[in-house]
């Protein structure tokens, strides 16, 4: 993918000059102690998010927007800091009388409303473990991770509860309560969250946190398997301050947008936490995508930092850069995406629609926070996930027989992704997985300890790390092992694909051949003068060995609820195999 042109940044242009203003320096001097002590700690010791977060700005910022709720019918409504510190008060208050205790689990099922902000803070304060779900999901997903996290107290809605809820409620033995937001009518076996809240008193001290306590409860997003549960503790802000500055360049005083559910990690630890910790207004903006409402959003409140997913970029590119461009965005100063590997062609969309690149950054459910990423201060290499952040070791690993691992050396040379065990938000367990946890752990034949991260990843000559694809993903194909990003993205370039995703076929031959499934963007055909250019197009740039073999097209692709392309769901029902965990597909939309 090198022959995209490096994307190079006149810095002085923007409004604030980047927090990095150079990688290798902000590396060389940076300590997780330094990071810590950035950060204030509790009055009466240790250390917890909801207080790093909220409650020690009020004090000095008790009058700043902490959220500025976007709601779906366009209503705006600012919530200062030190309003989101009393109303969180109340819900730690309020499950204190509950009987709730510390360590015990509250899960979640809400839409992007400010509740969900005010019950994760005052969960955390009361060192209860925040859960957040995905408001879209079905009863068995929701059974499953209720029953995995042993959920004591959910907060929901009447109408997710009876749809969503009741049907199963019988199944969820752990849990004591359900609190219900909004009005209307109660369902039976449920409490009015407004009343708890109105007969909870408004101030509340945080009790003394051990960094190591157990903070949030985070499900991956399923696409390799069925999700695991990810335990992250109150230290992991020291992560989620730090990496903020570093890969989103919030700054404080900045309008900050977080397009993710707080359904998935993203959504949280830079949805809620990363941006409240650097004293940002976050932005809550509830309803679902549409290029037109996003756009004008972006505009009408004046964001400055956006931070969305290449799902989202391929939809915005699908609408085209004409509509963007009817739009004058003068206070948007970086824009990132996270979750799937960003084609250059989304890279370079951005210059196009917005005139400032999109920033691809890399990490998991289970690193907590960023780590890899391309920062404001860098040139883009238009395909690359960046560089490590300060006070991140990453590397490609080699597997040993004896199951150490060796840090590959030689550039360009295919290996793991690994990062060195130590950063604070790295997760602690699996929950009630303890074999599936310990597998993610290697020793280095250099001493160190690494965390494996399933992803299969290239380091260039200067430090730059490019995605491949996700071990199970990664294809062999007569001699050659090939990641279906690289594939991908050249499909990616013709200008009437949407969505591509490619996976490798069984084959006595060759091992694996390439296959490629394509949705069409509107006012294009699918059909076989499309399947020639497409193949004329890969043959070009990647030769005969890598280019697909096959090609067929589809209305969309599969993805999870959190926007990835499904490629193992696309490689069972082309080879007739059982679907497996389907608990995060996204439905197909209906056409
Ligand atoms: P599961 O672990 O349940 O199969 P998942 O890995 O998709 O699901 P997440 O933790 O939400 O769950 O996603 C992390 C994964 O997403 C990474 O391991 C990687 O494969 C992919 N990913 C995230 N960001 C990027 C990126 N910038 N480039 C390429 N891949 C990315
Ligand atoms: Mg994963």
């Amino acid at each position: 993918m090198d022959r995209w042109p490096v994307v190079e940044k006149d810095l002085s242009t923007l409004a604030r000059p980047p927090v990095v203003a150079d990688l290798d320096a902000e590396r060389a001097s940076f300590t997780w102690e330094a990071a810590r002590a950035r950060l204030d700690g509790l009055p009466g010791g240790g250390l917890n998010i909801a207080w790093e977060a909220v409650h020690r700005h009020v004090a000095a910022h008790g009058d700043r927007v902490a959220m500025r709720w976007v709601g779906k019918d366009g209503t705006v409504v600012d919530i200062t800091t030190a309003e989101l510190s009393r109303r969180a008060n109340r819900f730690s208050n309020a499950l204190g009388a509950l009987g709730v205790s510390p360590g015990e689990r509250v899960f979640f099922l809400l839409g992007r409303v400010p509740e969900l902000v005010e019950g994760v803070i005052g969960t955390l304060a009361a060192r209860c473990v925040a859960s957040p779900l995905f408001s879209a999901f079905g009863p068995d997903p929701i059974a499953a991770r209720i029953t995995i996290g042993e959920g004591v107290v959910l907060v929901t809605t009447a109408s997710l509860y009876r749809k969503k809820v009741a049907p199963i409620r019988d199944r969820l033995t752990s849990l004591r309560h359900v609190l219900i937001v909004g009005e209307g009518e109660l369902p039976e076996g449920t409490t009015s969250f407004a009343e708890v809240m109105s007969a909870a008193p408004d101030t509340f001290e945080v009790p003394p946190t051990d960094p190591e306590d157990m903070a949030l409860l985070h499900f991956t997003s399923g696409t390799t398997g069925k999700p695991k549960g990810a335990v992250h503790v109150h230290q992991a802000v020291v992560h989620h301050a730090a990496s903020g500055r570093f890969a989103l360049d919030l700054q404080e005083g900045d309008v900050y947008w977080c397009t993710a559910d707080p359904g998935w990690v993203t959504g949280t630890s830079y949805g809620i936490v990363s941006p409240l910790v650097n004293g940002v207004t976050l932005l809550f903006y509830e309803a679902e995508f549409d290029a037109e409402t996003w756009y004008r959003t972006l505009q009408e409140q004046r964001v400055n930092v956006w931070y969305t997913a290449p799902t989202a970029v391929r939809m915005m590119m699908k609408a085209g850069a004409e509509l963007a461009r009817r739009y004058a965005l003068p206070d948007l100063r970086f824009v990132a995406s996270v979750g799937e590997p960003l084609n250059p062609e989304g890279v370079m969309w951005g210059i196009e629609a917005f005139g400032l690149p999109i920033h691809d950054n890399w990490w998991q459910t289970e690193t907590g926070g960023i780590v890899i990423a391309n920062l404001a201060c860098m040139p883009i290499r238009p395909g690359s996930m960046g560089r490590p952040l300060p006070g991140i070791d990453a590397a490609v690993v080699r597997r040993e027989e004896d199951g150490r691992v060796t840090p590959i050396t030689d550039p360009d040379e295919q290996g793991e992704l690994a990062l060195v065990v130590g950063w604070p938000s790295m997760m602690r367990a699996y929950l009630h997985e303890e074999a599936r946890y310990a597998k993610c752990f290697a020793e280095g034949t250099d001493g160190r300890r690494w965390y494996l991260s399933g992803d299969v990843a290239k380091v260039d000559a200067d430090g730059y790390f490019w995605f491949v694809g996700r071990s199970d993903d990664v294809i062999k194909t007569s001699g050659h092992l090939i990641g279906p990003f690289e594939v991908e993205s050249v499909l990616m370039e013709h200008p009437g694909v949407a969505e591509v995703g490619v996976i490798g076929k069984p084959d006595p031959v060759a091992m694996e051949v390439i296959k490629a499934f394509v949705a069409l963007k509107p006012g294009y055909e699918p059909g076989e003068a499309m399947r020639r250019e497409l193949l004329g197009l890969a043959r070009k740039h990647l030769g005969a060995v890598v280019a697909p073999k096959e090609i067929d097209f589809l209305p969309s692709l599969p993805k999870t609820r959190s926007g990835k392309i499904l490629r193992r769901l696309l490689k069972a029902r082309e080879l007739g195999l059982p679907e497996g965990d389907l608990s995060t597909l996204e439905p197909e939309p209906v056409r």
